[in-house]
């Protein structure tokens, strides 16, 4: 099993799940007394968040490039970077080391493309809606995004930051993303990506009148099936 470096804390409620998840997998996979190999590394998310409100990606490209390098120091053997936003400045993290990079947009894609569909609704951070890096990844992949209305989108946007990277989970807030939902998938999506690593701890299936792509468990399918191949 190779060892799986972890770049998270983006915010840390949402690795905590990536953790819990990543050893759960393996332990049914392996059986017996079998978990995850992991080393960690966990970002004060306050300097994420302040770099991402200055708009100042290249700071923030700097810094996680840096803590991949340790990652890939301390016995990484392949990466992953626990929050879709940052896949912003994946191409700095992905030059900074040599052990493979698991990109969570590729991942999403790959159980789309999987799934038979080709048009998806993306929910995420106004940066993962708004900013083209997401959907041109899952453009490359052949796949359509349609993301939410202007304030469907201030609304994802503040659920996120204001609940759910603080463990907040509300009924109110989940029937809100339920709204959105339904709005996109009258707008012709075929599925949603719920593409922040948070979302998928206040929606799932249940929600959604359509499959959902849960990018936090799908990274953890991926990744896990990496680090057992060829054992
Ligand atoms: N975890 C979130 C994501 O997947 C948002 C927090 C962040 O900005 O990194 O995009």
């Amino acid at each position: 099993m190779k060892t799986i470096g972890v770049l998270g804390g983006m915010s840390w409620e949402s690795s905590l799940e990536w953790y819990r998840l990543a050893n759960q997998r393996v332990g049914e996979l392996l059986g017996g007394h079998h978990s995850a190999k992991i080393v960690l590394d966990s970002v004060d998310f306050a300097e994420i968040e302040a770099l991402q409100a200055r708009g100042d990606w290249d700071a923030a490209g700097q810094l996680l490039a840096d803590r991949a390098a340790a990652l890939e120091s301390a016995g990484a053997e392949l990466l992953v970077l626990c929050t879709n936003t940052m896949h912003l400045v994946a191409d700095r993290i992905r030059d900074a080391v040599g052990i493979p990079f698991l990109h969570i947009a590729d991942v999403a894609a790959s159980a789309v493309t999987s799934a038979g569909l080709t048009t998806v609704g993306l929910l995420g951070t106004a940066f993962t809606m708004e900013q083209p890096f997401y959907a041109e990844r899952l453009a490359a992949h052949g796949i359509r995004t349609l993301i939410p209305d202007a304030e469907d989108r201030r609304a994802v946007h503040s659920i996120i930051y204001d609940e759910l990277v603080h463990g907040v989970i509300r009924d109110e807030s989940r029937r809100r993303f339920t709204e959105v939902i339904d709005r996109l998938v009258a707008a012709g999506a075929e599925g949603i990506i719920l593409g922040c690593t948070e979302i998928e701890l206040l929606v799932s299936a249940d929600d959604a009148a359509v499959p959902v792509f849960p990018t936090t468990a799908l990274h953890v399918e991926a990744a896990v099936t990496e680090a057992l191949r060829d054992d």
